[in-house]
């Protein structure tokens, strides 16, 4: 590589000219004749030059571009033309590939789309489809993937136009394994019918939806449903706090009360505990259905128990439920008998949908960073890139 080659970092070149105006202009051409690419021949002619004009890395705070003069041999053995090629510069394109990485990186880390339309002079846009081009070009290896055999499923707010998408998550890997739009059978029927491996699933993990109980039997026929604790959890406080609404309205719109209710009783501190019992002494009823919920609440979050445990706690926790099937809170009782099943077999289990959770807010902050996204594909490209396969591609 030349010296000056080394500095630019791009091999091959001779410099001829510097210029520093609001940014760097170099002038350069190619060092030596290449052989033929076709036959490999020797026999090269210069029939022509063009001066193409690529923007290349910053340097300080100011963005390098490049003149190149390109040749256009003709080549004597195969009577062939073609242009020379640079190491580093992709025909056609208006950038160096260390100034597309560049970009790419800087958007990756978190810097804006605007941001660094202003620093490296190029369009949001550009920004937008060279961070494509990259990550779908680090896609292309990995994109025969198998399903991963414990699998989260999920919903998330897409866009006000377009509404809900579904996550898919492989919990055992703590990746995304995809992400899709809607969250009906209808419009994941195609996805789910062309998925490699469906049938290799053991374990499917998710909320107390009917329209995902349904698509998981139909479409990963030998995993075991299982309910997500964090869900679980989360129905069983909403149904208690609305049962507390009809008995002290005013009660329940206290920010400090809410917070004891929804707690963990094992979570309060000794004088929480106090006030809270202060409180519901007041509504013999709710104390009633305070006791229940905490009771419930301790079933739910059983897990990895074996399977003669878990057959001890069975009729415990059916007979807690036909109670609380006599009370106001009869609708969570009904909801959580008809997934009894699901519900048991979390004992036996120990992941949860919280990963997806997580998962959820990454992809919040980076809807936030883009200034949101309208097309899906894009997004979902994205959505891989950070949280997905690049992990679950090295393991499988
Ligand atoms: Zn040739």
């Amino acid at each position: 590589m030349s010296h000056a080659g080394r500095i630019i970092g791009i091999p091959g070149l001779e410099i001829e000219r510097v210029v520093r105006r609001k940014g760097i202009e170099v002038w350069a051409k190619p060092v030596h004749r290449p052989p033929c690419k076709h036959c490999q021949g020797n026999g090269l002619r210069i029939k022509a030059t063009h001066l193409r004009t690529v923007k290349h890395t910053r340097q300080g705070n100011q963005v390098m571009t490049l003149h190149l003069r390109v040749p256009k041999y003709h080549c004597q053995e195969c009577k062939r033309y073609f242009r020379h090629a640079f190491t580093g510069i992709r025909p056609r394109f208006r950038a160096s590939e260390a100034y597309r990485l560049e970009v790419f990186e800087a958007h990756d880390g978190g810097v804006t789309q605007r941001k660094l339309s202003r620093t490296h002079q190029i369009s949001p846009a550009t920004v937008e489809r060279w961070y494509q081009h990259h990550i779908k070009q680090k896609r292309s290896e990995g994109d025969r993937r198998y399903c991963p055999r414990v699998l989260g499923i999920d919903e998330h707010f897409f866009t006000r136009k377009k509404g809900y998408a579904t996550t898919l998550t492989d919990l055992k890997n703590h990746k995304v394994f995809d992400v899709q739009l809607g969250r009906s059978e209808l419009s994941l029927r195609r996805y789910l019918k062309a998925l490699e491996g469906r049938e290799r699933v053991q374990v499917v993990v998710m909320d107390l939806s009917e329209t995902y109980r349904s698509i998981a039997r139909r479409y990963f026929p030998n995993a075991a449903i299982v309910a997500d604790r964090f869900h679980v959890v989360r129905l069983i406080n909403q149904h208690f706090l609305s049962v507390w609404k009809q008995h002290d309205p005013e009660g329940r719109k206290n920010r400090g009360l809410i917070s004891l209710m929804r707690r963990h009783q094992w979570n309060l501190r000794d004088e929480q505990h106090a006030n809270l019992m202060q409180y519901l002494a007041e509504y013999p009823v709710l104390q009633a259905l305070y006791v229940a919920k905490q009771r419930l609440i301790r079933f739910v979050l059983l897990k990895t128990l074996t399977r003669k445990k878990a057959s001890i706690k069975l009729p415990v926790f059916m007979k807690l439920l036909d109670e609380l099937a006599e009370s106001p809170l009869r609708a969570l009782a009904n909801t959580l008998r008809s997934w009894l099943k699901p519900i048991v077999a979390m004992w036996r289990f120990s992941k949860s949908n919280g990963i997806t959770e997580g998962f959820h807010n990454k992809m919040e902050m980076m809807t936030r960073r883009a200034y949101g996204f309208r097309n899906f594909e894009n997004y979902r490209m994205r959505v891989l890139a950070h949280c997905g396969w690049d992990g679950v591609i090295n393991r499988v």
